[in-house]
């Protein structure tokens, strides 16, 4: 594979959204690699065709968003042992003979905890939503020791299922507040366009409040944490980070944190 016409793409359903292409575009101009990294819109009917009909001698692979982290494992030729382990794949590297999955999703929702030394260990954690992204949050509060692990979720059987993959307790997003109360650490992993929390909720003192969504930099859950007079992270140092762990599953090369962390700052600006 040279680097010449070299693709990449984020495919997802919605996909207009994705901050993805800005980001790789950013990665680039600092590297000095050639990438044409585009959004693909491809609807879940069509997962299985494009990903099989694909000409994939020129392609680095794909990032892979909502709501296909799931469901794109089956079209794998095989997985790694982090997105096996959670059951989840947001990365695929494309070879002449393989589509090998990955999940970076789990170093990427740990990097900005670890950046401002957050313990997870021992902590009471609560995670919000039980799709694709919440599997790699749930994978990696188990790996770091996390004290309890409580998922809610719209589909309690999904909730279920994950909660007991990791040790954890399970219940319907209307237990949200109550149990938003006595967490270490709240995670907003659903794809609700809302808070999943109340504006009026009490957050535990010394809470520390994550929204995956990255857009609005201020979304509604952590203005409920601000309110609260906590602090919140929203999602795009998560974003970048996982975007530099693609980075070396393609390329084999490591970025510079300074990079990681500027590249967020700025697409965070531009929001
Ligand atoms: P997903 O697999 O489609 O899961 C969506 C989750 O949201 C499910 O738990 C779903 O509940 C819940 N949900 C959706 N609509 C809802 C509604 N109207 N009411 C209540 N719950 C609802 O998506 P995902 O890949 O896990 O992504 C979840 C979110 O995290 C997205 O906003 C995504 O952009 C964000 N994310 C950010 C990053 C980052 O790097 N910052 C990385 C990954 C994901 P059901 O199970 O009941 O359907």
């Amino acid at each position: 594979m040279t680097s010449e016409n070299l693709f990449a793409a984020v495919i997802g359903d919605p996909i207009d959204h994705s901050l993805s292409p800005d980001l790789f575009k950013l990665y680039c101009e600092a590297t000095g690699r050639s990438l044409i990294y585009r959004k693909l819109h491809i609807t879940s009917d069509k997962l299985k065709t494009e990903i099989e009909l694909l000409d994939k001698k020129n392609w680095a692979g794909w990032n892979v968003t909502l709501p296909h982290k799931i469901e794109i494992k089956k079209y794998c030729t095989r997985l790694d042992a982090t997105a096996e382990a959670a059951g989840a794949v947001n990365v695929i590297r494309f070879t002449e003979d393989e589509s090998v999955g990955y999940n970076t999703d789990v170093e990427g929702f740990l990097a900005p905890l670890k950046a401002r030394s957050f313990e997870i260990k021992g902590c009471r954690t609560l995670v919000l939503g039980a799709g694709g992204a919440a599997r790699a949050v749930c994978l990696a509060l188990k790996n770091e020791g996390a004290g309890e692990i409580i998922v809610l979720n719209r589909t309690i059987e999904r909730a279920k299922t994950l909660a007991e993959s990791c040790g954890g307790r399970w219940g319907g997003l209307e237990a949200a507040d109550r149990e938003t109360e006595n967490a270490d650490l709240v995670v907003n992993a659903t794809s609700l366009g809302v808070s999943p929390v109340n504006k009026g909720v009490r957050f535990k003192k010394g809470a520390l409040a994550y929204d995956l969504v990255y857009r609005p930099a201020r979304t509604e859950f952590l203005k409920a944490a601000e309110i609260a007079g906590v602090e919140g992270l929203g999602g795009m140092s998560m974003l970048a980070a996982q975007a530099a762990a693609t980075w070396k599953i393609w390329f084999g090369e490591t970025l510079e944190k300074g990079l990681v962390a500027d590249s967020a700052k700025t697409l965070e600006e531009t929001l």
